[in-house]
């Protein structure tokens, strides 16, 4: 097998997989339960809350709440602060590259009676800091921008686009971490929200996580028991949670050589494909070294990767959760492509889990796959 798709999902570490299966073991109480079983397994939480926040270098300006994964820390840190903030003002600005579990929970509040600004990307899928700064106004409360696109791999000025939020002192900025958590050594101390998921840097499915600016309040999005801080109610995963945080550790500790290894991957199969002539390249030239987005011209991307995937060898089309859908991909759209690269892109997403000898084989098997294949 060659498992090209890493954006959608990591192999979890084997360290992760050990964590949880001990925690889960030895340590299976409820941390909301008062006898010292329970105080054990709270201990335990508090722990793994600290160290993901020490990790991040984020203890002193901001906390954290463990969830299911980057789509309930987007639709919470949403919902949750417009709603928690809408008696300061009804204005919430994202982008055309934010991945669905941002703007969906937007054209809701939209409906809800929020004015939600959907700024354009550029070519390169990027947001423009200037095109945000004629956006903003003093009723804006929150501003949505990703720090990695998932698609082709963009980066965002966030310090740029801190900047420009900041200067009006009632916004705060989510910034959607999942592509670059425990791959870039990026600064997210100026986001006021930060959400990711465990299983994009080998923990586990399920898990992940929404960071905070130790003042800011979140009106919660269901009812219950209360737990993590009166936001998300309902018991943790516990087991989950300690084998993220051994996940983003090993991340952080191998992230230069890691890094190295996505980068030499990524240059083998970009230069390997450089003579096809079907083959178009979209992402941009400082993009992550994790993710590779090419367009097919005259051939039907999915035929391709159903081909690549009949020899084992497994790539998305574009993002996991929307490839099912055979729309066309609304970020290359966005970035000005045409309808027919925007239909027929291919995500591939490396990890240091792949080796190169992956990567000239999957050039290898792309050349004869678009050799065989008719022209549509
Ligand atoms: N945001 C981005 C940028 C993503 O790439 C993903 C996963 N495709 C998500 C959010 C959602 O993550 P999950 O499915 O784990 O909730």
């Amino acid at each position: 097998m060659i498992y090209f798709d890493n954006a959608a999902t990591t192999r979890p570490l084997q360290l992760a997989l050990k964590e949880y299966e001990d925690i889960s073991a030895t340590l299976f109480a409820n941390p909301s339960s008062g006898h010292l079983y329970g105080i054990s397994a709270h201990r335990k939480l508090e722990q793994v809350r600290d160290e993901m926040l020490r990790l991040l270098k984020l203890e002193k300006t901001h906390d954290l709440i463990f969830t299911s994964g980057a789509s309930e820390s987007n639709n919470l840190a949403l919902k949750g602060a417009a709603r928690q903030y809408a008696n300061r003002g009804k204005r919430l600005i994202t982008n055309m590259g934010e991945h669905s579990s941002v703007l969906n929970p937007l054209r809701a509040l939209k409906e809800e009676g929020f004015e939600v600004v959907f700024l354009p990307i550029t070519s390169e899928g990027r947001v423009d800091p200037e095109t945000l700064k004629g956006a903003m106004d003093k009723s804006t409360t929150l501003v949505s921008v990703m720090s990695v696109n998932n698609e082709v791999g963009s980066y965002n000025d966030l310090k740029a686009i801190a900047e420009v939020v900041h200067s009006y002192p009632k916004a705060y900025l989510l910034v959607d971490a999942t592509q670059s958590m425990g791959k870039d050594d990026i600064d997210l101390s100026m986001a006021d929200l930060i959400s990711f998921s465990a299983h994009k840097f080998g923990g586990t499915k399920g898990v992940g996580a929404l960071i905070y600016r130790k003042n800011i309040k979140l009106h919660p999005e269901h009812d219950g028991g209360g737990q993590e801080h009166g936001f998300r109610s309902g018991t943790v995963n516990l087991a989950g949670n300690a084998a993220m945080a051994v996940a983003l550790r090993d991340s952080l500790e191998h992230l230069k050589e890691n890094r190295e290894m996505a980068s030499a991957l990524k240059k083998t199969v970009a230069d390997g494909l450089a003579d096809v002539d079907e083959v178009v390249v979209n992402s941009p030239e400082d993009s992550s070294p994790y993710i590779l987005n090419i367009s097919l011209l005259h051939k039907k991307s999915s035929v391709i990767i159903e081909a690549l995937g009949e020899r084992g060898i497994y790539v998305s089309s574009h993002t996991a959760c929307d490839a099912r859908r055979s729309e066309p991909s609304s970020v290359l759209l966005a970035m000005g492509l045409s309808q027919e690269r925007a239909e027929n892109s291919i995500r591939i997403s490396f990890s240091h889990d792949n080796t190169i000898q992956d990567g000239v084989e999957f050039v290898a098997a792309l050349k004869q796959v678009i050799e065989e294949v008719k022209d549509r």
